[in-house]
């Protein structure tokens, strides 16, 4: 890793925000640009998301994380080198990598089709340096086309809050009409929220004050639960019980309570990354045959249906955009919750 080398004229050194030690601040450092090996593209990165799950590169959470470690794992930009043996990416193409940066094709998972859970599965930003930099380099199995229409700042947050929403639902068993809660109007409830209604399902916001009650039927819930005034579970049943809550917001406690809000033969899918348990007896289970499944990410292929589905369909993130160089103050402002909603860095 060459931090501040003088280098060749004709190549201009990068600039790249890193973390060089688990729970160390952002560092803004000049890098020499780097090599596409073979199977790998170089992209000229143009935008990169900053995630919560960024939080395992900055605190060091990762078992083998390494450091110097740039994150990031909502990338957009344009190919500018394609290494040896890649044919089906060219020179001048716009392309993402998300969560999903790379599987082995090797493992039990993978040979069975199974790409999102493959047990090698690697992740930008933790694996190898991801999008918090001007010039990154992905294998080409990890690479998602961009959409002509989408802006860099709006895809970006859809290769990782957005495939995780989309395929979450795509997958639930939910029909159009059914009634689908979204726990949580954040970073990734907003995009639920939309997609959802885009599904066809009767969407009901479940959020925490009446703050958002406006912005959640804007995105298109038909129904705001507010959990100050409101027995959220209850008043699910009211409307019939939830065929699906999509629990996005952090919080086991949270997610506790939502589970006698689910119809007979629903699914509470949890999204929303907590270590403290949830809280369920068997019989809340059994006697209405629940499901309690969790969701992570999806694969470059899931992350293209999402960005085209967005393109289709008018989805889009709100965002909130900050130079690279104030990477940390991105970070922050991420971590603070207070962001409407997504983040997202411009090189
Ligand atoms: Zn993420
Ligand atoms: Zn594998």
């Amino acid at each position: 890793m060459a931090t501040m080398r003088v280098t060749a004229p004709e190549l201009a050194p990068m600039m790249v925000a890193q973390i060089s030690k688990p729970g160390g601040d952002f560092e803004i450092v000049k890098r020499e640009i780097p090599e596409p090996g073979p199977g790998q593209v170089r992209i000229k990165v143009q935008a990169c998301g900053v995630c919560h799950s960024d939080v395992f590169t900055k605190e060091g959470l990762w078992p083998g994380i390494q450091y110097p470690r740039v994150p990031g794992h909502e990338v957009v930009g344009i190919i500018d080198e394609v290494g040896a043996g890649v044919s089906e990416w060219k020179k001048g193409t716009r392309a993402g990598v998300g969560w999903h940066g790379g599987h082995d094709n090797t493992c039990r998972e993978c040979r069975r089709g199974d790409f999102r859970n493959c047990r090698n599965l690697k992740v930008p930003g933790i694996s190898y340096d991801g999008g918090y930099q001007q010039y990154m380099v992905a294998p080409a199995e990890a690479l998602a086309a961009i959409p002509e229409t989408l802006r860099d700042i709006e895809a970006a947050p859809l290769l990782c809050a957005g495939v995780t929403t989309f395929d979450s639902l795509r997958n639930s068993g939910a029909l159009p009409g059914d009634l689908v809660a979204i726990q949580g109007i954040g970073g990734l409830g907003h995009l639920g929220i939309q997609f959802a209604n885009k599904f066809g399902y009767k969407v009901a916001a479940i959020g925490r004050g009446a703050e958002t009650a406006q912005l959640a039927k804007k995105l298109g819930a038909s129904v705001y639960i507010d959990t100050k005034l409101t027995n959220a579970a209850e008043a699910l049943q009211k409307l019939g019980g939830a065929q699906v809550i999509l629990a996005t917001a952090p919080n086991s406690k949270a997610m506790s309570e939502l589970i006698d809000g689910l119809a007979t033969n629903g699914k509470l899918i949890v999204i929303g990354v907590a270590s403290d348990p949830i809280e369920v007896t068997p019989l809340q289970l059994i006697t209405r045959t629940a499901n309690i499944q969790g969701w992570a990410s999806g694969t470059p292929a899931g992350e293209e249906d999402t960005l085209n589905f967005a393109e289709l369909s008018g989805v889009r993130p709100m965002v909130e955009t900050y130079p690279l160089e104030k990477a940390g103050e991105a970070y922050a402002r991420m971590m603070s919750g207070k962001a409407q909603f997504r983040v997202v860095l411009t090189m």
